[in-house]
């Protein structure tokens, strides 16, 4: 039977840890239950298995049987392990939660309150779980090994990130010649449907913080004072100059201010201002650049006006950049899987950002977007990631897995 097929027939499986994995949904690094209900689930797996430290993440290394595989050996003989031989590649599924309060009346719903699989992790982590056991099954036949990353974190906490420094690109004794994700979407794409494209696929965010120090006084006699409000207000037009007059309409930024906070009452000058501002961009070379001109913006506009500032940017996530290579040769894997009509182009990146970016920096490789959304409810109008009532169909669970396991075996036999 083929992987496909395979796939279909553990569906049902798939489908079981998916929802229980969406009833005890958990947030951030550290995923107790989660892991756990993974390990179950690799339990019995020809699998070298290994947990994080500094999180709750789950590294399983697979070594195939085929002559270049380090499993050779081990098949005949005392067991798994030992540097790799043939290639390597890496699967990645992420497998947090968000802060969201379930409205969508699923039987197997959200049991913890306030948390929410919103963004489909929980269809992530049955998808790779299944495509380990579905090239488990090919052991003996793998020219290589297969690193299965199931990641907490992604939602801000740089989980990948983590992971890389606790060493999973090197889990299986050399690095990867390939890595790939996938992200199922509730919205726009109908079930089953995959899209990708080469280079930018999702942008770079972070955070800006700034802080203008003046010093407060009587409102009725600014003059006394050195108020930090209009200088601020100055620092968040300025900076929506600094988008359109020194930034490629073709290679863009977005700067959004979403916080802005000072004083009190009406007549009381304060000592500071703060603004909070999340700052897209989609590549980077734009990345850096808009990091440095921000900073010396603000930094002029407050000399300017004989106050101080305080600036920087918080750590956030680089440009998702797909591998021109691996991505034509994973849509090619994905419509041979799924039907050539079944697999998209994708015209523009995503605005989103993705931890994934920090492994694509250091391993060659693609990022696909595979549809989730219901029978019977539109992708153009249903609610979408991080809704509260997003809706990721189960019925997509063996494809993903098909698709992980299509990917690996057909990278390795390259
Ligand atoms: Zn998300
Ligand atoms: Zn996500």
């Amino acid at each position: 039977m083929g992987v496909r097929d395979d796939a279909e027939a553990i569906a049902p499986e798939l489908v079981r840890l998916r929802r229980d994995i969406h009833r005890e949904p958990e947030i951030g690094l550290h995923l107790p239950g989660t892991q756990s209900k993974i390990l179950d689930a690799l339990e019995g797996l020809p699998l070298e298995i290994s947990v994080g430290t500094a999180l709750s993440s789950v590294t399983a290394v697979l070594r195939g049987g085929a002559p270049g595989g380090a499993g050779a050996d081990a098949l005949g003989g005392d067991g798994l392990g030992g540097d790799a031989k043939g290639p390597v590649v890496l699967l990645r599924g992420d497998m947090d939660a968000l802060p969201v309060a379930e409205r969508t009346g699923l039987d197997y719903a959200s049991q913890t309150e306030g948390v929410m699989h919103a963004c489909g992790h929980d269809l992530h982590v049955a998808m790779l779980a299944g495509a380990a056991r579905l090239m488990a099954a090919r052991q003996r036949d793998l020219p290589g090994t297969v690193v299965f990353m199931f990641q907490p974190g992604e939602e801000g906490h740089a989980g990948a990130r983590h992971m890389i420094a606790e060493g999973v690109l090197d889990a299986a004794g050399q690095r990867p010649v390939a890595a790939y994700a996938l992200h199922v979407a509730s919205s726009e794409l109908p079930a089953g449907v995959c899209s990708t494209r080469p280079g930018t696929m999702l942008a770079a965010a972070e955070i800006l913080e700034v802080t203008v120090r003046g010093h407060g006084g009587h409102g009725s006699q600014p003059h006394l004072a050195a108020d930090p409000i209009p200088v601020a207000c100055e620092m968040v037009t300025a900076l929506q100059t600094l988008v359109t007059r020194k930034f490629d309409v073709f290679d863009p930024v977005v700067i959004t201010v979403g916080t802005f906070h000072a004083g009190t009452v009406d007549n009381v000058i304060p000592d500071e201002a703060t603004f909070l501002a999340t700052v897209r961009s989609f590549s980077p070379a734009a990345r850096d650049r808009v990091r440095e001109s921000a900073l010396a913006l603000v930094g002029g506009i407050a000399s300017g006006h004989g106050v101080t500032v305080s600036a920087s940017f918080r750590d956030g996530y680089p440009v998702t950049v797909n591998d021109a290579a691996e991505t034509r040769f994973a849509a090619r894997v994905a419509a041979d899987l799924l039907g050539e009509e079944r697999c998209l182009a994708q015209p523009d990146p995503l605005t989103g950002a993705e931890d994934f970016s920090f492994v694509l920096e250091q391993v060659p490789g693609a990022y696909l977007m595979l549809g989730a959304c219901p029978p019977g409810a539109d992708p153009a109008t249903a609610p979408n990631n991080h809704a509260a009532d997003a809706v990721f169909d189960d019925s997509v669970l063996s494809a993903g897995a098909a698709l992980y396991a299509e990917l690996a075996l057909q990278r390795l036999a390259l």
